[in-house]
């Protein structure tokens, strides 16, 4: 005989955690499966332990500038693996606190991977659960390419495994893991290469974060190789090498770092047997409301491929769990104007659209403001970092439509521009709004 729950989580990662909590606060019966410890990607190799390197590497920077405010600092050194234990320490803790959160709400936690036998049937550890309803929110992985010798480099799932700092690295990639973990590895003094396929990172940003990304990226020394589409990697005496298919060699690296993407774990669940049908990368289709083909059963977070956030996995999780377990009938997640900060250094910020997209949008209509200057903290610093930021607004009324941030504290600083941005607001309304003096922010509501 099946057990039986009202709702059965494939995945105890953001997504899956916050739909099972929802729903167990509604009194529905919940089983989780998840065989590593709770909280998946962020908690365990993403956000988290990311953040903490952040800061690490934040304060690197400005152990550099401390001089210049007149403090007479020795020469530092950083202990990696000390941070290390700490981070994971951390780490732990919170996985601690997520298998108590779900027990204090009565879910279930069956420590095994779950594949689907049959329609909102899944099998784990030999035994097979029935479901009102199913979730899947099984996440993703990191990719590598399909060349020889990949196998040499790690992923962002292996950066947080190294117990100590590599002296010369190649990372991988154009997106934000592949520039954020480069700008770690630099601030704390390692020698940064950035293999990029087209002509410069964060290709799916405003032109304008590009630019200064790439002039801070040069400025910091991190070296960034352009049209280098990865041929062969491997090891010699020297250390590790990677060959693009253009002829290039680079070589003598302690570490290659893949930063290519992510990819759905879709393949072991068996999709087939339940009828849920996935695009030709393996995401899991779904409609506004998260629901695949399959009645009743579901799909949240990563595995969807649909903006891979933490945030965004725990809002439609919870929606979903509205919509289901408390007759909230229409209640799904609006995808659009979701906020997103890049932790570079200096860190981004950006939310809705680029110039590009807005002009392709609305043609003509569009308006462009933009500001780009040092930052008071530099002030009395030899060393000069920049902000650069844009406002763009469409129609008559010129509604702001994207507002896009570089510089330090633009991390902190856009959540508070997305509520506005979300309420429909104007180039009047941030006109309107007196300035918070001295900070960098306030050049976002005096821009003309
Ligand atoms: C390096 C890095 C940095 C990131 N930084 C940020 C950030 O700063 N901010 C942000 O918002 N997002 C960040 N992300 C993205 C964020 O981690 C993901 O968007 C988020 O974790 C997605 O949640 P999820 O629930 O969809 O999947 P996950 O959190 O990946 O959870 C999926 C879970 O499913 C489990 N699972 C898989 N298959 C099965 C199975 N068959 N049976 C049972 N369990 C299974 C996995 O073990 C995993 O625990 C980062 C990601 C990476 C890799």
């Amino acid at each position: 005989m099946p057990l039986k729950f009202d709702l059965l989580v494939v995945g105890g990662g953001s997504g899956g955690l916050a739909a099972a909590q929802r729903a167990a606060d509604y009194g529905a019966s919940v089983a989780v499966f998840e065989p590593k410890p709770l909280g998946g990607t962020c908690v365990n190799a993403g956000c988290v332990p990311k953040k903490v390197m952040w800061s690490t590497a934040a304060l690197a920077h400005g152990l550099a500038d401390a001089s210049g405010y007149g403090f007479d600092l020795e020469s530092w050194r950083h202990d990696w693996g000390a941070i290390k234990t700490r981070r994971d320490a951390y780490v732990a803790r919170l996985n601690s606190i997520y298998a108590k959160n779900i027990k204090a709400k009565g879910v279930t936690h069956i420590t095994e991977n779950g594949s689907f036998t049959g329609p909102r049937a899944i099998t784990a550890g030999g035994k097979t659960y029935q479901g009102k309803h199913v979730v899947i929110a099984t996440g993703g992985y990191p990719d590598r390419p399909e060349i020889p010798g990949a196998e040499h480099g790690i992923t962002s799932d292996g950066f947080f495994e190294l117990d100590e700092r590599p002296e010369r690295v190649a990372v991988v990639g154009a997106g934000y893991v592949a520039v954020e973990l480069a700008g770690m590895f630099n601030a704390l003094g390692s020698e940064v290469s950035i293999f990029v396929r087209y002509d410069g990172v964060l290709r799916n940003f405003d032109d304008m974060i590009r630019q200064e990304l790439g002039d801070a990226l040069a400025k910091d020394g991190i070296t960034v190789v352009t049209e280098a589409i990865p041929a062969k990697a491997g090891i010699e005496p020297g250390g590790l090498f990677l060959e693009t298919s253009d002829g290039r060699a680079f070589n003598d690296f302690d570490c290659l770092l893949w930063a290519v993407g992510r990819k759905p774990n879709t393949r072991h669940l068996a999709l087939d047997k339940a009828g849920v049908d996935v695009d030709d990368g393996g995401f899991v289709l779904v409609d506004d409301f998260q629901n695949t083909g399959a009645e009743r059963i579901y799909a949240i977070g990563d595995v969807t491929g649909r903006v891979s956030l933490t945030p965004v996995a725990i809002a439609a999780g919870r929606r979903l769990a509205d919509r289901l377990f408390d007759n909230q009938h229409d209640r799904h997640l609006d995808y659009s104007n979701i906020a997103t900060v890049v932790f570079s250094h200096p860190p981004i910020g950006t939310v809705g659209l680029t110039e590009a997209e807005a002009r392709a949008e609305y043609g003509d209509i569009v308006q462009v403001y933009h500001s780009a200057f040092v930052p008071m903290y530099y002030a009395v610093l030899q060393s000069k970092g920049r902000a650069a930021m844009k406002l763009i607004t469409a129609g008559e009324h010129e509604k702001v439509v994207g507002v896009h941030v570089i510089g330090d504290g633009a991390d902190e600083m856009m959540q508070g521009f997305s509520v506005a941005i979300g309420m429909g607001a104007t180039k009047e309304d941030f006109d309107n709004t007196v300035a918070i003096h001295p900070t960098s922010a306030e050049e976002l509501v005096t821009m003309r």
